[in-house]
C-alpha cells in the first residue's frame, strides 16, 4: 500500500503548503520513488470552473481535462508529474455525490450524515486511482480552525486510524512571526495551532515553521516541547530569494530525510538538487530585462495568470534575461493612449479570458503589435481577438466579431454550429455551464516550414485547451491571402489551432494555453521563442 502524507496549515493561510507539498514530492521523486500529489479544497463550488479568478485565482487545467485549484500547478511545474482529475476534490463535489446517492436511494434509507456518509466519501477519494504509488501526498486547503475544513480533517484522522501509522504522516506547516518591538521569534501561534489539531484528533509528526528568518535552536526545543514533536521534525522554512530554491532549502532543513525516516525507509539515491541551483542561479544573477506587456481583465490579481506568468519566467530562464511584466487593465485603455502606454514594451501578451468587458481596448493593442512589428503571443481569447481585428482591419469586415461578446455580430469566432451547419457544438459529460467546453488535451497539426513547426520542431502537437468559441474555419482562405496563416489545425483539419502572421517578427496566436505545460526545468518552446523574439526586438 502507498504512503500518505497529509499537508494542513495553521496560523495563516498562503504560507506556501502548495510549494512545501510540491518541493517534498520533488525531493521524493528524485530519489527514485513514484509520488502522486492531491488537492482537498474544502469551498462548496463543485470545481473551480465557474469561479472568477478575482475569487480563488487562476484555473488550472489538466490533461484530461479537469478544471482545478491553481496548486496543482505548482505540483505539475515542480514534478513534472501530470496531475489528473481524481486529484482534486471539493466540498462541493463531495456533498453533491453523496446527495445524488441518497436520491438515488443509495443509503438504504438510513440517515445520511457527515460522518460517516461524508467522511467515508473523502476516505474514497483518497484512495482513488491509487497503484503503485510510493508516496500520495495529500495537501488539505485552508487553514486548521476553519469550519469548512472539518469534514476533511475528520476524514484524514479517520484514515489514519484505519490504515496505521506506519502508512500515514501528519505533516502541519505553521507561521512563527518575528517580533520587531521585542526583538523575539514567537513560538505561541504554532502551538495553538498544534492544539487545535490536537483536539480533533490527528497529532502531527512534522510541523513545518515558515518564518522570516532562522528559528534559534531554543525556539524550536520549545515548540518541540509544548507541541510533542521531536526536534529533528521540527524543520524551518526561511522565506526564499526564489521560488526554485524551495527544494533546495528544504534538502537542507532534511525534510525528505525525516520523512524517509519517519516510514523507516531508506533513500535510493541521493536527490539531483542541481537543476534548481542553476536556475536559482540564473534568475539571481540576471541584470538584462524584456519588457512584456500583458492586457488582461484580471492583472490586478496576483495569482490570476499564475502559471502565464511562471511561463514567461521560463522563457526568460532560457534566453538569461529578465522578465519586466507590465500589466496593463483592458477595461480603460483608449486608442489615444495604446502608443504612449506600449512605447517601451518588448513584447505584447493578450492571455485568456472570458466576456465583453475589456475587449476593445485588447483588439486597438493587438492592432498597434501588427503594424509596429512588436512580438506578440494571444492566447485563447488573446488568439480569438486578433482573428477579430484581422477580420475587421485588413479583411475590411467592419462587423466581425465574436458570438460570445455580441450576438449580432458577424462571427469570425463563434460556437461551432453558428459557422458550420454540420459542426456540432462540444458537450461536456455535464449539461450544466462548464459542461460544453472543450478542455484538456487535444492535437493540432501543424503545418510545414510555419513559424509554429520550427518553434515546436515537430509536425503535431498536443495542448491543454479550456474554451467553448472557435475561429470561423470558413475564412481561412480570405486570411491566408492577406497573410494571416492558420498554422495549426485541429487533426480533421475544421478548427485552427494556431495563426501566424508573415511578414512580422513574431505574431502568433493559439486557441490552447500552452502556458500549463511549461515548466521550470522544461521552458516551453513558445515561451522561450516569444522571448527571444522580444529580446531581439529593437
Ligand atoms: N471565452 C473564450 C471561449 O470560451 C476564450 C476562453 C479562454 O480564453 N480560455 O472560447
Amino acid at each position: 500500500m502507498a504512503r500518505y502524507i497529509f499537508v494542513t496549515g495553521g496560523v495563516v493561510s498562503s504560507l506556501g503548503k502548495g510549494l512545501s507539498s510540491a518541493s517534498l514530492a520533488y525531493l521524493l521523486k528524485s530519489q527514485g520513488y513514484k509520488v502522486r500529489l492531491r488537492k482537498m479544497d474544502p469551498y462548496l463550488n463543485v470545481d473551480p470552473g465557474t469561479m472568477s479568478p478575482f475569487q480563488h485565482g487562476e484555473v488550472f487545467v489538466t490533461d484530461d481535462g479537469a478544471e482545478t485549484d491553481l496548486d496543482l500547478g505548482h505540483y505539475e511545474r515542480f514534478t513534472n508529474i501530470s496531475s489528473k482529475q481524481s486529484d482534486n476534490i471539493t466540498t462541493g463535489r463531495i456533498y453533491s455525490d453523496v446527495i445524488k446517492r441518497e436520491r438515488k436511494g443509495g443509503y438504504l434509507g438510513k440517515t445520511v450524515q457527515v460522518i460517516p456518509h461524508i467522511t467515508n466519501r473523502i476516505k474514497e477519494f483518497i484512495k482513488k486511482d491509487i497503484t503503485n504509488e510510493d508516496f500520495v501526498i495529500c495537501e488539505i486547503g485552508g487553514t486548521v480552525g476553519d469550519i469548512e475544513s472539518l469534514p476533511f480533517l475528520e476524514a484524514i484522522r479517520q484514515f489514519s486510524n484505519e490504515h496505521g501509522k506506519s502508512k500515514t504522516l501528519f505533516i502541519h506547516l505553521t507561521f512563527v512571526p518575528f517580533l520587531k518591538s521585542s526583538d523575539e521569534i514567537k513560538t505561541k501561534p504554532t502551538q495553538h495551532s498544534v492544539k487545535e489539531l490536537r483536539s480533533i484528533g490527528i497529532h502531527p509528526d512534522i510541523i513545518i515553521c515558515r518564518s522570516q528568518q532562522s528559528i534559534p535552536l531554543d525556539q524550536r526545543k520549545k515548540i518541540s516541547l509544548f507541541c510533542n514533536v521531536p526536534i529533528d521534525n521540527v524543520i524551518e522554512t526561511v522565506d526564499v530569494r526564489t521560488i526554485y530554491e524551495a527544494p533546495i532549502s528544504f534538502f537542507n532543513q532534511k525534510l525528505d530525510k525525516q520523512v524517509l525516516k519517519y516510514f523507516n525507509i531508506k533513500s535510493k539515491r541521493k536527490p539531483n538538487l542541481s537543476p534548481w541551483k542553476k536556475i536559482t542561479k540564473i534568475v539571481l544573477n540576471t541584470k538584462k530585462s524584456v519588457n512584456i506587456a500583458i492586457i488582461g481583465k484580471y492583472v490586478n490579481l496576483k495569482d490570476a495568470y499564475k502559471s502565464l506568468d511562471e511561463a514567461l519566467i521560463h522563457g526568460g530562464i532560457s534566453n538569461k534575461v529578465k522578465i519586466n511584466l507590465i500589466r496593463i487593465e483592458s477595461d480603460h485603455l483608449k486608442n489615444n493612449e495604446i502608443k504612449k502606454r506600449l512605447k517601451n514594451i518588448s513584447g505584447l501578451l493578450i492571455p485568456g479570458g472570458f466576456g465583453k468587458r475589456g475587449t476593445e481596448g485588447k483588439i486597438l493593442a493587438i492592432k498597434y503589435a501588427r503594424e509596429n512589428k512588436i512580438p506578440f503571443l494571444g492566447i485563447c481569447f488573446g488568439m480569438q481577438m486578433a482573428i477579430v481585428e484581422f477580420a475587421r482591419n485588413e479583411l475590411k469586415l467592419k462587423k466581425a466579431g465574436s458570438s460570445e461578446l455580441d450576438k449580432k455580430c458577424y462571427p469570425v469566432i463563434g460556437l461551432i454550429n453558428e459557422w458550420d451547419k454540420n459542426g456540432e457544438i462540444i458537450k461536456g459529460t455535464d449539461k450544466n455551464l462548464g459542461g460544453t467546453m472543450r478542455l484538456g488535451l487535444y492535437e493540432a497539426k501543424l503545418r510545414n516550414n510555419s513559424a509554429i513547426n520550427r518553434i515546436y520542431k515537430s509536425d503535431s502537437v498536443k495542448e491543454r485547451h479550456r474554451h467553448r468559441y472557435e475561429v470561423n474555419n470558413n475564412l481561412k482562405n480570405q486570411f491566408e491571402k492577406k497573410g494571416l496563416i492558420f498554422s495549426g489545425m485541429s487533426p480533421d483539419d475544421k478548427l485552427p489551432e494556431i495563426i501566424e502572421l508573415k511578414n512580422h517578427p513574431w505574431f502568433i496566436g493559439v486557441q490552447f494555453h500552452p502556458e500549463f505545460k511549461s515548466r521550470p526545468l522544461a521552458p516551453h518552446p513558445l515561451f522561450s521563442s516569444f522571448i527571444k523574439a522580444a529580446k531581439n526586438h529593437k
